[in-house]
């Protein structure tokens, strides 16, 4: 049972009352500000407390919404509980409707300071595909895959927000065949389709968070792209993992859908056998039934399923924090590619082309290896409410342009 809100919400749209996710948001010659999304406006939490509206800790007119995100789950859940009451009881509608804003009129910019960025490699199914492209002959998956969520560390700085051109990244590869390296554009841009949590509430060192604790610490969720050169990767991932065949861009969706807008698609994740140590047993049923769509050109190439993830975004961050290392606001943990067991459901253009032997055709007849200059990329994700509607994580795209090197 949800009551309706006062503002006119196009439920398919998937930004209902049961959403409300955050974002920064600027209109031209103004200073930045945190807001919440309902229908196809942004409500400008600023000006609401100033206008005393919601309780006013300076969270809001901060221009990130760090400050908002260290505050704590008790203060998200009071703020989430004001805005509800402030938009669908219609005795407030006067005094709340001049701080709506058409999201047309807006920049929504990037909704957090990033201060630590990892990323996952958590479904089993993109995996199983990398291995077997690469290691034809060996076992797909490492030893230690099914033991601990296998990561790396990125890099933070170059994590944009939703919109931000892409350029293409140059480097040093070597062709297959070939015996010496060459430098030049990457020959083999990817994307990779995931979602990622947002940390808040710092940890402290020497402690790891505990899988129990996630949400004490975690504010909510964006989609990513992990945009990824193949060719650079491949050559210069012998033996340390991810460089700079990642470390040139990663985009975020401007919208952060709280963990509270989520309990309705948590779900049983894949049984893990052999049963994990005992730091990342997770007593609360953690997959999350988040449904990504991918659109090349605005065709869709692909429709992972995020429920098909192996680890948990509460394993995750157990293992991350596990050697001690503090959580720290705005820390990024992207899940890894979200792939399946279908051809459609894989979230990669590595897999969807079999590293490029099977181009993928799209609705329109165009196909595809890798991306070409002027593709772009929009990945999108609904899930399930309470009411038996969908919310929807917004989108994160992109748009290729020519190497500059
Ligand atoms: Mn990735």
């Amino acid at each position: 049972m949800t009551t309706e809100s006062w503002v006119e919400v196009d439920e398919d749209a998937g930004f209902g009352i049961e959403n409300l996710p955050y974002g920064v948001f600027a209109r031209p010659g103004e200073l930045p500000r945190v807001g919440v999304a309902i229908g196809d406006r942004v409500l400008d939490l600023a000006a609401m407390s100033a206008a005393g509206l919601v309780e006013d800790r300076r969270y809001f007119a901060s221009g990130s919404l760090n400050a908002f995100m260290v505050a704590g789950r008790r203060a998200w859940r009071a703020n989430r509980e004001r805005v509800t009451e402030l938009l669908t009881d219609p005795s407030y509608r006067d005094r709340v409707e001049p701080h709506l804003l058409p999201v047309a009129d807006v920049e929504l910019l990037r909704p957090f300071e990033v201060a630590d960025y990892v990323d996952f490699y958590s479904n089993e199914h993109h995996a199983v595909n990398t291995g077997r492209i690469f290691r034809p002959s060996g076992d797909p998956l490492p030893p230690n895959w099914k033991r601990l969520p296998v990561g790396y560390h990125g890099r933070a700085g170059t994590v944009y927000p939703s919109g931000t051109p892409i350029i293409r990244p140059c480097g040093q590869r070597r062709a297959p065949g070939d015996d010496e390296p060459s430098y030049g554009p990457s020959l083999r841009l990817d994307f990779e389709a995931e979602a990622g949590f947002v940390a808040g509430v710092p940890s402290s060192a020497g402690r790891g968070v505990a899988t129990g604790a996630f949400r004490d610490h975690v504010f909510g969720y964006v989609l990513v792209n992990d945009w990824s050169a193949r060719d650079l990767q491949a050559w210069e991932s012998q033996p340390l993992g991810p460089f700079l065949g990642k470390s040139f861009a990663t985009s975020v969706s401007s919208w952060v859908v709280p963990v509270a807008a989520l309990e309705a698609a948590r779900t049983d994740p894949p049984v893990q056998d052999p049963a994990p140590l005992d730091y990342l047993r997770c007593d609360e049923p953690w997959g999350l039934d988040l449904r990504l769509e991918v659109l090349i050109n605005g065709q869709v190439a692909a429709r992972p399923r995020f429920a098909s993830m192996y680890w948990t975004s509460p394993q995750q961050l157990a293992h991350a924090t596990v050697n001690g290392a503090p959580l720290r606001t705005g820390d990024l943990f992207a899940s890894g590619t979200v792939s399946g067991p279908e051809r459609d459901q894989r979230g990669c253009m590595l897999e969807l082309s079999w590293n490029g032997q099977e181009p993928l055709e799209l609705p329109d007849g165009t196909k595809r290896t890798f991306l070409e200059d002027g593709d772009t990329v929009t990945i999108r994700a609904q899930a399930p409410t309470a009411s038996g509607s969908r919310i929807t994580l917004g989108e994160v795209t992109g748009t290729v342009h020519p190497a500059q090197g």
